[in-house]
This record gives structure tokens, sequence and C-alpha cells, in this order.
């Protein structure tokens, strides 16, 4: 008996990331379609909305049957006003939660942040086991890390099963903000500033790697079974995603 063919809604899927994941599932053949506030390609059917109306994002459900969501979405880091950092990325998680579940939606991979266990220290070696911080070091990892929770604690909710993966700073083909950032820091001068002894460490994620990372959760989500250490994992380059 053929299996029934995934539907995915890329939600974010005109954004840097988004776009990454929606030319990767494009790339092997899959049925996708994009929700979104804005849209940037017109390859693939766009819904236009905001993830904060549960009811566009629900009629959008149920008019793609949408089997699949991979939720990309958030405000970029950098806002004015935080507020509208807990509006999507918290109020925004439960409305994509609830929509899902009403829906009949299967899978929910979400785009979380390695951000979301930084408190503005040192860390070094860390993985999946390090707890949120007492103190979140800003608002955008503060409302990343409650958007998280809600999404894991939907797993094996109403029929859904879910995944968060947890990205460094994202570099690649169509990055609007780290490169941007770096080079405007060039331009105002601001390359003589040291911070530390020059032994820092950051990481980064390549964009090309997130995105079949995005794919391979996805297609190992289909088992209730899954452990829950394993639902929340970090994603770095020495990631093998073949
Ligand atoms: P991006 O700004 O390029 O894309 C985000 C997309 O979400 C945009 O197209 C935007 O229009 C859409 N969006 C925002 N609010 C929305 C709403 N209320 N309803 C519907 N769509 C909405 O950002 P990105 O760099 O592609 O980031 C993707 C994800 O990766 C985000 O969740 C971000 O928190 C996470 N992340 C990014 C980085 C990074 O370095 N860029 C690092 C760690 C985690």
């Amino acid at each position: 008996m053929s299996q029934q063919k995934e539907v995915y809604l890329v939600i974010g899927g005109s954004g840097f990331v988004g776009r990454h994941i929606v030319e990767h599932l494009l790339a092997r053949g899959d049925i996708v379609c994009v929700f979104d506030i804005v849209q940037r390609h017109h390859d693939v059917d766009f819904y236009s909305g905001d993830i904060t109306d549960e009811s566009q994002l629900l009629d959008v459900l149920n008019k793609t049957g949408t089997t699949c969501i991979i939720h990309t979405a958030s405000p970029p880091h950098g806002a004015k006003d935080p507020s509208i950092y807990y509006k999507v990325n918290v109020d925004g998680c439960k409305a994509v939660i609830s929509a899902a579940q009403a829906a009949g939606v299967t899978k929910l991979v979400y785009t979380s942040s390695a951000g979301v266990v930084f408190d503005g220290g040192d860390v070094i070696n860390l993985d999946e086991r390090a707890p949120f911080p007492e103190k979140p070091f800003d608002a955008y990892n503060d409302s990343k890390a409650q958007g998280e929770k809600l999404i894991l604690e939907a797993n094996g909710k109403g029929g859904l099963l879910t995944v968060a993966l947890r990205p460094a700073g994202i570099f690649g083909e169509g990055d609007r903000q780290m490169m941007v950032g770096l080079y405007q820091a060039y331009q105002r001068g601001q390359t003589h500033f040291q911070v530390g002894d020059n032994n820092n460490l950051f990481d980064y994620t390549y964009v090309g790697n997130l995105a079949k990372a995005h794919l391979i959760a996805a297609d190992k989500l289909s088992s209730p079974s899954l452990p829950a250490s394993s639902q929340e994992t970090l994603i770095t380059d020495s990631l093998k995603a073949e």
C-alpha cells in the first residue's frame, strides 16, 4: 500500500532559513507551501498571514491538507519593543500548536536557537542537558526559550509530534542579519575593540546544514516513543546531514 505523501507548510518560508528549507524540500520533490507575513518568492503556493492569528493559520492548514509544519518564523533580533518577541514567539507558538492539533497535523518542527541556554557567560562544550538560565540573556532569547518549551510540551498531545532545533549564529546565502551586522560594525569603525583575551569562541551554523537538519528531523519524527532528551537538538556544522 502506498504511503500518503507529506504536505509541508513552512511558516516563515519567505525568510533566510525558511527559504533554504523550501528549496531543499522542492529539490527532493516534496509538496510544500509557505505561510508568512511577506512574500519574497513565487515558486510555491504562498499564504499571507500572521501566526498570532490562529484562525488564519487553521484555515490555511485545512485548505492545504498540511501534515507537517516547519515553523521558522520570528521577529529578528534587535527589535526596539521586546513585547513583539513574546507576541510572536510565545503567543505565536501557542497558536501554531493549537491550530496544528485542530487541523490534524501530525508533525511540527520548530526552529529554536542555541541562545535559549545563553546567560551572557562562557558556554563551552555544552549539550542539550543544559538548563535554561535563571536570568535570560535578553527578551529575544527568553521568548525563544518559552516558545521552545511550549513546542516540546505539546509532543505526543492531540496527535502531534514535535521537535525543536537550536542553531547558533546562521550564515550562508541570503543572510540579511549576520554579515550585514559585521559589515556595519566595520563601516562604523568599531573593529578595533577586543572582547576578552582574543581567545573567545563563537559557534556558527551554515544555513544549508540547518535546512538539511530540519528535513531529517521531520523525517525522523514519526514515532511517539522518541525520548524526551532527543526532542531539542543543538545544530552545529559538525552535523553529518547525509
Ligand atoms: P528571517 O527574519 O530571515 O525570517 C523569518 C521569517 O518569519 C520572515 O520571512 C518573516 O516575515 C516571518 N515572520 C515574522 N513574524 C511572523 C508572523 N507573526 N507570522 C508569520 N510570519 C512571520 O529570520 P531567519 O534568520 O531566517 O531565522 C529563522 C529562525 O531561526 C527564527 O526562528 C530565528 O529565531 C532562528 N534563529 C536564527 C538565527 C540567525 O542567526 N539568523 C540564529 C538562531 C536561531
